[in-house]
Formats: C-alpha cells, structure tokens, sequence
C-alpha cells in the first residue's frame, strides 16, 4: 500500500487577527492553521458560491466609489460591469481548477437571484439617497472597505461600510447569498470588533451594527461600548491561544458535520477522516482496480466503491491510498465525482 501522509500544519504566528480568523479559530481552530500554512494554500479553491460573493460585493463597492461615463444610465452602467465582474470570476475559478469542466457563469446556482437582487438594491439605495455623494465629501462618510487597524490591540479588518443614517453612524456587513438567516453570534462579534476599529480611527464609536443581505433588508442592533470591550477580549484570548497553539505544533481539530461540509482541508485532515462529521459523499481508501476513467476504492469498513473520475482530475494507481470529496451516488455500489470534487493522492506529496 501506497499511503497517504498527513501534513501538520505549520504556520507562522498571528500578529494581527481579523474578525474573520476569530471566527474560523472558534469553529475549528485547525482550519485557521491550516488556512494560514503557506504550504497548504493551493487547498483553498474559489466556489461558485465564493465567486459569486465576491462579484455581488465588488459592484457594491462600484457602486458607491464611481459613476457611469457621460451618457450612460446608471441601472445599465451597473448591468455591464456586473456581466465584466462575473466574467473575471469565471476565469479566477476556471484557473483555479485546471482541465476540469466548469460550468459556464450562467448556469451557476443563484447567479440569476444574485444578479437581480444587487442591480435592484443598489438602484434602490442610489434612489433613496441621492445626495450621498455630497455628504461623502462633507463628512468623510460612507466609508468603503477601508481596511483598519489597532495595533494596540492586534486587531484588523476591512468593513463593507461604514456610513451615517438618520444622524447615526453604522458598520454595516453586506451579504451576498441569496438568502440571509438571523443575525449570527459570529456576525455581531465581527460588527463589535469593526466598531472597535472605527472608533480608533475617527474616535467616534458607531452605534449600529448592520448586515444587509441580497435583497437589501437590513438585520440591526445597537452596539455599546461594554459590548465592544468583550468582543476586544475575546479577540485578544484568540490571538494568545492560538499563537500558543502554533508554537507547539499542536492546533487542536474541532471537527463537526456542519463545520466540516464546505471545508477544503478536509483533504489534509486526518481528525476529520476518523470523526463522525465525516460525509457520507466523502470517501478515503486503498485504490484495488483501476479502468481508463474510473477507479474501485476499497474502504475497508463497506467493501469496494466504484469511483467515476471527473473530467481532467489524475486516476491513482493501484495500491493507492486516496481520499475523494463530494461525490454523488451513480448507481449501484459507485459514486461520481463532481466536476469540483477534490482528490488527493500519495504521487501529490
Ligand atoms: S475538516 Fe473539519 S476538523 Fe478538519 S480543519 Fe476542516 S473544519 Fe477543522
């Protein structure tokens, strides 16, 4: 047998923590290591999802740092640097997952529903407040993913906004799923912590925290200073076990089914191989047969499964150990790789 070896993770020390790792490190603090190895960062793949995400947000930020050229309506300007937008992440994601079969931009899950509620949101905003503009200019606000730092305090982040309503300053969070559940502990955490950053840089501390999801509805809470003062400690407790953690060479795994699904280092996690959060559409054994485009893995625990390789993804050889993410059933006693299902084999290593 041909195995597979389990990397440790070996990243550098934290000096400065961002909102964002608090709360990967709180879920599972092995995925922050793993996140932050500079060996192990090809493992972190765009999703279609991710992209899509990253193409509602950027035309957010269009929209409130430009204007359309003379001659062009807003809602058509913003139509084009859309498609402009989702087509360089339909390159970031084809680059990312070579040979494969990526689905063209159009068929992605929820482009239509993302797509029609950012151009509908940001029309509406654009209408409802004509004169931001203007008042950019006389206060300084919105702020738009200005990145912040207190260095006092080891913190850093990047808000979506920061802006004034009704005479109040707000951080506000856009999301851009199509569909945004109540306001998460870890969502209020990383507003807190935003607020903190705001008020180092200007010393006026926002008042309201703000996630505004796809559709333009807006989840609110008051934010106050006693809040922010627990979520500076909390952050602060982050940073110190976690460097402690890296310096040991001992990142502790917190697998879980619903923290583990959408991980991309499960690949290199051997925890999550031998916990119950493992997938059943997740699959690790020792290669006993192989044909030109498929491949039978003997599991040891329910016998052999016959493996479909996806198009432009390497078939090991026999003797292999190998893990295989995602796959979807195709039959009787075999599964199917996705077109984005992650194989890992001992050749790789
Ligand atoms: S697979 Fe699960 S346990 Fe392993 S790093 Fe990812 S989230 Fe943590």
């Amino acid at each position: 047998m041909n195995p597979l070896l389990w990397p440790t993770a070996s990243p550098p020390p934290i000096p400065l923590i961002s909102p964002s790792a608090i709360n990967t490190y709180m879920r599972c603090p092995r995925k922050l290591a793993f996140q932050r190895d500079p060996s192990l960062r090809n493992l972190s793949k765009p999703t279609l999802r991710s992209a899509l995400g990253v193409a509602a947000h950027s035309l957010h930020e269009i929209a409130a740092t430009n204007s359309p050229p003379p001659n062009q309506e807003f809602e058509g300007w913003l139509r084009e640097e859309w498609e402009r937008l989702l087509g360089e992440q339909s390159v970031r994601v084809a680059e990312a997952w070579p040979g494969r079969a990526v689905p063209p931009a159009g068929q992605w899950n929820g482009v239509v529903a993302t797509r029609v509620r950012t151009l509908r949101t940001l029309a509406q905003s654009r209408a409802s407040s004509p004169s931001a503009r203007k008042s950019r200019t006389e206060t300084g606000f919105p702020w738009i993913e200005r990145r912040l730092e207190d260095l006092d305090t080891g913190i850093f982040g990047t808000p979506d906004r920061v802006d004034v309503r009704n005479g109040q300053l707000r951080v506000v969070d856009l999301k851009s799923g199509v569909y945004q559940a109540e306001m998460q502990p870890g969502q209020r955490l990383q507003l807190l912590l935003y607020a903190h950053l705001v008020d180092v840089a200007c010393n006026q501390l926002p008042t309201v925290g703000v996630i505004k999801d796809a559709r333009g509805i807006e989840s609110t809470f008051q934010i106050d200073s006693v809040a922010v003062t627990r979520a500076i400690a909390v952050a602060r407790q982050v940073m110190t076990q976690y460097n402690a953690a890296v310096a040991l060479r001992d990142v502790p795994a917190s697998p879980e089914a619903a923290t583990c699904l959408n991980c991309p280092y499960r690949v290199v996690c051997e925890p999550y191989w031998s916990s119950e959060a493992r997938s059943a559409g997740d699959l690790r054994g020792t290669v006993s047969h192989v044909e030109s485009r498929s491949f039978a893995v003997d599991t040891g625990t329910s016998g052999a499964v016959r493996v479909v390789a996806a198009q432009g993804c390497a078939v090991p050889a026999i003797g292999d150990e190998v893990v295989v993410l995602d796959l979807l059933p195709a039959g009787s006693g075999t599964l199917r790789m996705r077109w984005n299902s992650d194989i890992r084999l001992p050749s790789e290593e």
